[in-house]
């Protein structure tokens, strides 16, 4: 199989969960700060209270981490 044909971990969840809305931040709250959570990151790595005030804190942050840890690939 050709490498190009294989899923990225983010294709594999969009086609098996499409209801989720994977590319929107999820706004999350611990004691120690808030934060915009990744909806990829978490299924990956999940997350613990005391990293959530290391998240993104604004918009434009969340879509900056979009953009560089999961970058739609143009599949032609
Ligand atoms: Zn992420």
């Amino acid at each position: 199989m050709e490498r190009s044909m294989v899923p990225s971990f983010e294709e594999a969840l969009e086609r098996a969960y499409p209801k989720i809305e994977w590319r929107l931040p999820i706004r999350m709250a611990a004691p120690q700060g808030t934060g915009l959570g990744c909806r990829f990151c978490i299924a990956r790595y999940g997350i613990k209270a005391h990293e959530i005030p290391a998240l993104p804190q604004t918009i434009a942050e969340f879509h900056a981490h979009m953009k560089t840890f999961h970058p739609i690939r143009a599949s032609l």
